[in-house]
């Protein structure tokens, strides 16, 4: 029975699922990034000079120019670039651009000099043979440069905005959102004025870095957000870096790399005191673990409070090289895991990076869920689309190569919808239910018994969040 009032949809012969999630993204970083100096898809030098350039036009002199997206690997030689490249193009404004992974920048020599970087030691700060810095600085130290960049909350809200937008044009309804350890007030200001003003259409759950903890605590953050609409679900731990960059730790050096094992960002102790602090708050911990021996440290600092079912879902964010026997401790200690299916279609240095043998435990979903690890999907966007059909695409292709780690179309579904609810405390059961909220995406074709390669062309519909229209497209 349709009551009264009911306002009615003809879906078209489309398919109505449970509003998609996705469980780990930057949207803030997204927004700054559209409107910073784009470099994705730049495949030299001169690409990223002339981008800049244009950057360097729209600013006043002295103001920061940031932008992100490069990537050596996809430049002859795959030489890194340095601040000399930058220099003549760039030479009255400080820049930063980061690489694709977000692990590493590039700083120009104004930077350098205004952040009064030279005198800086350490692995994070790269210098050349001469031993003068070459501009490329690396996690802990990048994350202090660009804490540095002036921010406010007016454009944080306004980058919020913009993704929104387009996150629910994909069929998105709510995402798990890290803040940054650069922005995270103006960030907590923006997504609290906005939920005041009830202009946020989608749902946020809600990650902190643990440089917030004492903020949130002071401004009483965790009882601001009572809308149902945003929650301050936990807090975000960095634990290594990307492969892409060569600082994921690993047990055996990168095969491309034999003199390297990736970087750790804290000591077994270290990480387990974090661990067990704000488990002790009440909060849920997302640790990034992308190598092997990240995985296993963060495994080891999570598994003293993760016992007895893992009642707060502690989670390690992409768990990307997963031997068996680390699978199986996960599995026994009910550890979750969020995922990035598009990793595997651009990781295409990946055979390079880890070796034929050691490349066969990369992503490998379908063990995991076969296992009974709780899996979900994400983008970790702007590292990649926000789009989840384009998510579950790759985990059903796995970019062509299909293999025995492929997922079916309802595993592929569960890691967007039901294991993302789970994992970020939303408790909806699989498919819809009377008495669930309505949260729903509705795709433009009977998507059973489609061809996995065809699933990345599916459209969406009409998104609906909370019982109302956030985006629709062609319907009557
Ligand atoms: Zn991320």
């Amino acid at each position: 029975m349709v009551p009264d009032g009911t306002e009615v949809m003809n879906a078209n012969g489309g398919a109505l699922f449970q509003g998609f999630i996705d469980s780990h993204c930057h949207p803030f970083e997204y927004g700054w990034l559209k409107r910073s100096v784009d470099l994705r898809g730049t495949t030299n030098v001169t690409g990223i000079r002339l981008r800049l350039a244009a950057g360097v036009q729209r600013a006043r002199p002295g103001e920061w120019v940031t932008g992100m997206g490069w990537d050596q690997e996809t430049m002859p030689g795959g030489r890194m670039p340095g601040r000399a490249d930058l220099d003549d193009v760039a030479p009255e404004n400080p820049v930063a651009l980061t690489r694709v992974c977000g692990h590493i920048a590039l700083l120009n020599s104004r930077a350098i000099d205004e952040l009064k970087l030279e005198g800086r030691a350490g692995e994070e700060y790269e210098r050349d043979r001469t031993g003068r810095l070459t501009g490329i600085v690396k996690e802990g130290a990048l994350t202090e440069a660009l804490g540095r960049i002036p921010r406010s909350s007016e454009k944080s809200a306004a980058d919020l905005q913009s993704v929104e937008a387009e996150a629910a044009r994909l069929g998105l309804t709510a995402m798990h959102c890290i803040l940054s350890p650069e922005g995270f007030r103006e960030e907590l200001d923006a997504l609290a004025a906005l939920d005041a003003a009830g202009s946020l259409s989608l749902r946020y759950r809600v990650y902190i870095p643990p440089e917030a903890l004492d903020f949130v605590e002071g401004r009483g953050f965790r009882s601001t957000f009572s809308s149902g609409m945003v929650r301050l679900n936990g807090v975000k731990i960095y634990c290594d870096g990307s492969l892409g960059a060569r600082t994921a730790a690993l047990h055996e050096p990168y095969s491309d790399d034999p003199t390297n094992t990736g970087i750790l960002r804290y000591s077994d102790s270290e990480l387990t005191d974090l661990v067990e602090k704000v488990d002790a708050k009440g909060y849920q911990v997302l640790v990034h673990a992308i190598g092997d021996r990240a995985v296993e440290q963060a495994v080891g600092a999570l598994s003293p409070v993760a016992g007895g079912g893992n009642p707060r879902r502690h989670r390690i964010e992409h768990a990307s090289l997963l031997p068996g026997d680390l699978r199986a401790k996960m599995r026994k200690l009910g550890i979750r895991v969020a995922v990035q299916p598009l990793f595997i279609t651009s990781d295409t240095w990946a055979v390079a990076r880890l070796g034929e043998e050691r490349v066969r435990d990369l992503y490998p979903f379908r063990s995991l869920l076969s296992e009974g690890v709780v899996v979900s999907g994400s983008s970790d966007c702007p590292v990649e689309s926000l789009s989840p059909i384009l998510g579950m695409w790759a985990a059903m292709t796995r970019g062509g190569s299909t293999s025995e780690e492929s997922l079916g179309l309802d595993e592929a579904l569960s890691l967007y919808s039901s294991n993302a609810a789970s994992n970020g405390f939303d408790n909806v059961g699989p498919g819809l239910r009377e008495g669930a909220p309505a949260d729903l995406t509705l795709l433009d074709s009977d998507v059973s018994g489609m061809h996995p390669a065809l699933f990345r062309k599916v459209g969406v519909l009409a998104t609906l969040v909370n019982g109302s229209l956030v985006h629709s497209y062609g319907l009557d």
